[in-house]
């Protein structure tokens, strides 16, 4: 991971912007562009500076995680600190991250430089750093695939012990031991167990409702692997299932490998959710299936690009991104079936292997 190579990309990026610095509050975008973890800080960076802001307790972890920052100690409010922070850098034009920064602090950024008089003026900008993240260095995969491995693991373990009569929270604690015992970080989202009626909802929470047989039950798991996320849906099916089953699980297939077979280098997310919706529209179950194709993943287990309908992101090289059709009946249940794939050559490689059911 080249730090310097980041660093020196985003600010090739100021003049598009028409902005001399960049103040960077979202944590992964500060994680990404100093290695600094800690819960909470900024980085102000400027053409020639990189100063990481924190407090008293992250001061000496920020020294031994971005020891290329020069690391500024933040103290009191905001109101005392911030002037302090841009004195003597004689900057005009500050970009901040429109997307990210409360409402009440831009505020009393405002207000600060109102009072001071002051010549700099804050620009809002959107996803400079987003979409730089959005394109994956070797190293980054690697980690990547590491958590995806563990969630992997977690389901290949969870398919083998699962059985009726067991509830979904008690699965889903299962797969959450499992993924923290086979070394993930804290988990990036609430894993998501949900049977029968419940998997109509796509992201319900796990309930004390017992698992019966012939019924959809959807499993959703993230692992978290040197700040790395993964993603991972299957469904399966204790007993025999029913026709309905057959038909949906069917239909979600064949539209995830469609997807993952026809992606190609510069198509636009927007262009392959059309193309994968059309599978399930053609099969009559269009209004069921209501959600985005799926996303990109990186730091954040949800950032771009976005795979849905309308979106312009091009998908290109070094992308990593999840593909997850589902289908969701009212009533009767879901399915969804969701594997991380990575832009290579201009198609998309699978990272996730945890057989599917019918595969
Ligand atoms: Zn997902």
């Amino acid at each position: 991971m080249s730090l310097k190579n980041r660093l020196q990309k985003l600010r090739q990026g100021f003049a598009e912007k028409e902005i001399d610095a960049i103040f960077i509050s979202q944590p992964e975008n500060r994680r990404y562009l100093s290695g600094f973890d800690g819960s909470s800080g900024y980085l102000l960076i400027t053409p020639q500076n990189t100063i990481l802001a924190t407090d008293f307790r992250y001061i000496e972890q920020a020294k031994i995680q971005a020891p290329d920052c020069e690391i500024f100690q933040i103290i009191g409010d905001i109101v005392d600190w911030f002037p302090k922070l841009v004195a003597e850098l004689n900057l005009r034009k500050l970009g901040f991250e429109a997307g990210h920064i409360t409402f009440a602090l831009h505020r009393q950024l405002s207000d600060i430089l109102n009072k001071a008089q002051s010549q700099l003026r804050l620009i809002p900008v959107d996803g400079l750093v987003e979409s730089l993240r959005a394109i994956k260095e070797p190293e980054e995969i690697e980690l990547i695939t590491k958590a995806v491995e563990i969630s992997d693991a977690a389901l290949e373990y969870i398919e083998n012990m699962i059985d009726i009569g067991m509830s979904e929270k008690e699965i889903a604690w299962e797969i959450e031991k499992f993924i923290r015992e086979k070394g993930s970080e804290t988990i990036p989202f609430d894993v998501i167990v949900t049977s029968g009626p419940n998997s109509a909802l796509p992201h319900a929470k796990p309930s004390s409702r017992a698992i019966q047989s012939g019924e959809p039950v959807v499993i959703d798991v993230g692992a978290r692997f040197g700040g790395y996320s993964s993603d991972l849906s299957r469904t399966i099916c204790l007993g025999t299932p029913d026709d309905t089953f057959h038909k949906v699980y069917d239909t979600v297939l064949e539209a995830q490998l469609t997807a993952m077979a026809i992606i190609k280098e510069g198509m636009s997310g927007g262009q392959i959710d059309n193309l994968t919706r059309i599978v399930i529209e053609q099969a009559g179950y269009g209004q069921a299936f209501g959600h985005a194709l799926g996303h990109g993943i990186g730091l954040a287990p949800h950032e771009p690009p976005r795979l849905g309908p309308n979106s312009v992101d091009k998908l290109t090289s070094g992308m990593v991104f999840t593909i997850e059709p589902g289908i969701y009946l009212a009533g009767w249940g879901g399915v969804r079936i969701e594997d991380v794939v990575v832009m290579e050559g201009g198609k998309a490689r699978a990272i996730s292997k945890v057989k599917k059911i019918g595969v």
